[in-house]
């Protein structure tokens, strides 16, 4: 029987961060094949295949070559046991991907060599620094021309305001790329040419001056690399564990996924230096992985995974304690109990009824919409986990079903849809209208294209002259009835009933903000 404690030593609960085309879907297939989790490179997208072929909306993520669904997929590799959440790419996604952020304990951050940071990899990375989430950095493509190294470490370390330190060197670039050395392990790493589902073996070498070196590179490149090691040396603080697990300093691998090179060097990174289920922050007290008592929290919601039932998947991350199908949790929300009967595990490769679990790990629950996102499960105690915040939309359009008597299958459409994340739906206080709140333009044709498959109701999406949308709150209960009573006109509700204050314009919310100084216009929610 294995301890708890054992279990959580050996979780890496991760997400890789980087900007669309910087190659996270290329290394996720490398990744995956180290487990033996998946057998061919490629299985991650013919996945996605198998998926497509299922839903329309998934054209809108074909055509546009973006990933719009997150999953999870679980590994075993060097003992240990990986939990890698993917989150979609793309900027108007980016709200799923802020929450999936929420449930990792490091993140990898993937860098095109040529193009160092950009812009989504830098707002990601913000969020992760939110939670102090420690970053491994990938730099990838070094079979192509990119830029100088030394560069790319200064702009991370400028950017991002991290410390870096180089845990490998890359030893040429582009036509001239040969290996890398890996400064930890004191280790050559070179290139097999047309050989990338089996990575190399590395050649283990007695420091930089080892005459192995001189054997196996040419001398131009050997003269380059011990320069630049030693350069680097100078520059670049030595790695030091607990400022990258406090996610101050962050350890750059180089390499090119495509090529399955460096991968391997980046895995055992995560394996050894990135840390376990860390504790969960709540509002009553921080939860320890290690407490024999389950608990755990909802990130994420999925609806009709399945088609043939319409049921949906909360994507749940355990906080602590030995999970075991069949046991009876308490929904701390609603103090409902609830049985686990059909708990699903996220293997690389399929879904599987998951018989137990231990912190760190991801559990799908099937179920009818009683969970929501931020929601906490326990065996009794009344904990609510923090930090999963909901965040104002930027886009606001009023949608329509084209038949007017299919309004009420419209109005479970938007409630759903609004419950899994996929947007904000406010209901106005007069009139009754569905106004559909989103991060990114795309998504209002995805959710066109999702109401109309899914649900069976066609609709239109239209301008409704709305600029953002602001939750409301007052100390005074008083003052808050006092504006309500006053902007019927400018009200809605969310999904939770909750007030919002929906502006026309730049001018509307700072004018009210500055006319109700006692109240407070939100720009994002917590769950209660
Ligand atoms: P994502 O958008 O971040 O998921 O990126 P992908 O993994 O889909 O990669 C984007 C493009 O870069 C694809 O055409 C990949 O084949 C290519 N790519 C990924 N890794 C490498 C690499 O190491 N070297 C080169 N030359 N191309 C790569």
């Amino acid at each position: 029987m294995p301890s708890l404690a054992e279990e959580v030593d050996r979780r890496r609960t991760f997400a890789i961060i980087s900007h669309p085309d910087a190659g996270k879907t290329t290394l996720t297939e490398k990744l995956l094949l180290f487990g033996g989790a998946i057998q061919l490179a490629g299985a991650v997208k013919a996945r996605g295949e198998r998926r497509r072929a299922r839903s329309d909306w998934m054209k809108v993520e074909q055509e546009r070559g973006i990933s719009v669904a997150s999953s999870v997929m679980t590994y075993e590799y060097l003992g240990r046991t990986f939990n890698l959440l993917d989150t979609p790419g793309h900027e108007d996604f980016s709200e799923d991907t802020y929450r999936t952020l929420t449930a990792v304990d490091s993140a990898v951050m993937v860098i095109d060599a040529a193009k160092g940071i950009e812009a989504q990899t830098r707002k990601l990375f913000e969020v992760c620094r939110l939670r102090d989430v420690p970053i491994v950095t990938f730099v990838n493509k070094l079979d192509r021309e990119g830029r100088d190294p030394f560069e790319l470490l200064d702009e991370v370390e400028q950017t991002l305001a991290l410390d870096v330190t180089p845990a490998s060197w890359p030893i040429g670039m582009g036509q001239r790329f040969k290996g890398c050395y890996d400064l930890i392990h004191d280790r050559l790493i070179l290139v097999e040419r047309g050989n990338n589902d089996r990575p190399a073996e590395g050649i283990q070498c007695n420091g930089l001056d080892d005459p192995k070196l001189d054997e196996l590179l040419p001398a131009d490149l050997v003269t380059e690399l011990r320069e630049q090691v030693e350069m680097a040396r100078g520059l670049c603080p030595e790695f030091d564990l607990e400022a990258f697990r406090q996610g101050t300093m962050t350890p750059v691998y180089f390499g090119s996924a495509l090529n399955n090179f460096g991968v391997r060097e980046l895995l055992e990174g995560v394996a050894d230096y990135a840390p376990s289920p860390r504790p969960q922050p709540a509002v009553e007290r921080s939860i320890s992985p290690a407490e024999d008592k389950v608990s755990a929290f909802v990130f994420k919601i999925q609806a009709n995974m399945d088609p043939k039932h319409r049921d949906r998947i909360a994507f749940v991350r355990l906080s602590s304690g030995h999970f075991k199908r069949g046991m009876k949790l308490k929904h701390v929300r609603s103090g409902k109990m609830m049985t686990m009967h059909n708990p699903v595990l996220f293997l690389a490769r399929d879904r599987e009824v998951a018989e137990e679990a231990w912190p760190g790990d991801i559990i799908g629950i099937p179920n009818h919409g009683n969970l929501r996102i931020g929601d906490t499960l326990t065996e009794g105690e009344d904990l609510h986990v923090k930090g999963i915040p909901s965040f104002a939309p930027e886009l606001l359009q009023r949608v329509r079903p084209t038949d007017p008597m299919k309004m009420k299958h419209l109005s479970r459409a938007v409630e759903q849809l609004a419950e899994e994340g996929a947007a904000k739906a406010f209901k106005t206080r007069l009139g009754s209208q569905w106004i559909v709140g989103v991060v990114g333009a795309l998504q209002f044709e995805v959710l066109a294209d999702r109401i109309r498959t899914e649900y069976d109701v066609p609709v239109t999406f239209e301008t409704a002259g709305l600029h953002t949308a602001r939750w409301l709150a007052a100390d005074d209960p008083a003052e808050l009835k006092k504006f309500i009573d006053a902007h019927q006109g400018d009200l809605a509700e969310d999904h939770d009933g909750d007030p919002v204050f929906l502006a026309r314009n730049g001018w509307h919310l700072n004018h009210t903000a500055e006319t109700w100084p006692k109240l407070r216009l939100l720009a994002t929610k917590e769950p209660a």
